[in-house]
């Protein structure tokens, strides 16, 4: 099989030249054991973090080492009563086309009644659960509020829009940064306003938008020129949730912080960042009340999901690259195929 590993540590946005390609040679299953052939892999925001060598919530991946992150495959042959040949599992094992390992090492996944596996990488798997503690642990969403998403658009964005409406949102705002994407958020997605960032600043365009209502929940992907945007529509004892700063993931210089942060005394704001697995450790019912709510809503057809499948194992690295500049509308996932 074949694995993508780190080669050197990029500067800016990931080069071609900082991943290399390996064969790697699988000896015969040692009892215990599975072989999967994934199906489909993960390329995530998270993984550009963890390329770089300075301090993160997850250690960085060393010279050499293969990308690690979410994948979902089928066991193809099996040294494990556990897991059966043709078992679905969702996995960590990463950038590559086929893995043997032990069975603990994969999680069995129920099939999905005509949708793909990719889902387990996207709505119903880490970037939904993600949208949902975000709104429901961190921001605290009630009915009534009034909601602004970043990064509307992505994978964590499109369910964090349709969450918040199921729980009652009154009012969603979201951006993107394009003219087809802000469309599909209307469109698709039930935003009531949709906001290009390529347009004009955001903290111009936002304050325009929102008018007098203001803004209670923040849920915020990007960072940067966005927080400060929303700093200036917060309204009184207003909560945002930090998820993500993908603005500034690729900066190799230091980004302009909020000039505005007065505004977190004068009108009593609540910020907090949060992990999606340490949110879901501390708060054990959560993982499987998403699982429930979260299969019922798409099933009934209230939510929807998109995603940008790149065609080929051999191109992780690129559909990596066009995630980090916005060529992904909802989930980005490589068919392996
Ligand atoms: P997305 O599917 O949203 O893909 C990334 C998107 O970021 C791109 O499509 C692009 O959309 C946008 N983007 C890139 N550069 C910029 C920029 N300079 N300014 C504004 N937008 C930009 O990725 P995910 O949904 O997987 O992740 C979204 C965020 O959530 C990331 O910040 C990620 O780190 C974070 N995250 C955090 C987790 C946690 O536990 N805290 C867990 C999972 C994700 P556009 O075309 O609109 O620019």
């Amino acid at each position: 099989s074949s694995e993508i590993r780190l080669a050197s540590r990029p500067e800016g946005m990931p080069r071609p030249e900082d991943f290399s390609l390996d064969r790697v040679a699988h000896g015969q299953l040692e009892p215990g054991q599975v072989r999967v052939a994934n199906e489909f892999v993960s390329v995530d925001p998270f993984m550009r973090g963890r390329m770089g060598a300075g301090r993160s919530y997850v250690k960085p991946y060393e010279l050499g080492e293969t990308i690690i992150g979410g994948a979902v495959g089928r066991v193809v042959e099996s040294a494990a009563e556990a897991l059966p040949e043709g078992t679905a599992v969702l996995h960590q094992h990463g950038w590559t086309d086929a893995v043997q390992d032990d069975a603990s090492t994969f999680r069995a996944v129920p099939e999905l009644d005509g949708l793909p596996l990719s889902l387990y990488l996207g709505l119903l798997g880490m970037p939904g659960l993600t949208a949902y503690v975000g709104l429901t642990r961190i921001a605290q969403l009630r009915e009534g509020d009034s909601v602004f998403v970043s990064g509307a658009a992505g994978a964590v964005g499109t369910a964090v829009g349709q969450i918040a409406r199921q729980l009652g949102a009154a009012r969603l705002i979201g951006s993107a940064g394009s003219a087809e994407k802000v469309g599909l958020l209307k469109d698709k997605y039930g935003f009531d306003v949709a906001l290009n960032y390529q347009d004009a600043p955001i903290r111009e365009q936002l304050v325009h938008a929102v008018g007098d209502e203001g803004v209670d929940v923040f849920y915020d992907n990007v960072g940067g020129d966005h927080l400060e945007a929303a700093l200036e529509v917060m309204n009184d004892f207003g909560r945002l949730a930090l998820c993500g700063a993908i603005s500034g993931y690729n900066a190799t210089e230091r980004p302009a912080g909020p000039d505005n942060m007065g505004t977190m005394v004068t009108r009593r704001l609540r910020m907090q960042g949060f992990i999606v697995g340490e949110v879901a450790a501390e708060h054990p019912e959560v993982s499987e009340e998403f699982r429930v709510r979260m299969a019922a809503w798409l099933s009934a057809g209230d939510v929807t999901y998109e995603e940008t499948v790149v065609e080929g194992f051999e191109h992780t690295v690129d559909a990596f690259r066009d995630m980090l500049g916005g060529g992904n509308t909802g989930k980005m996932v490589v068919k392996v195929g």
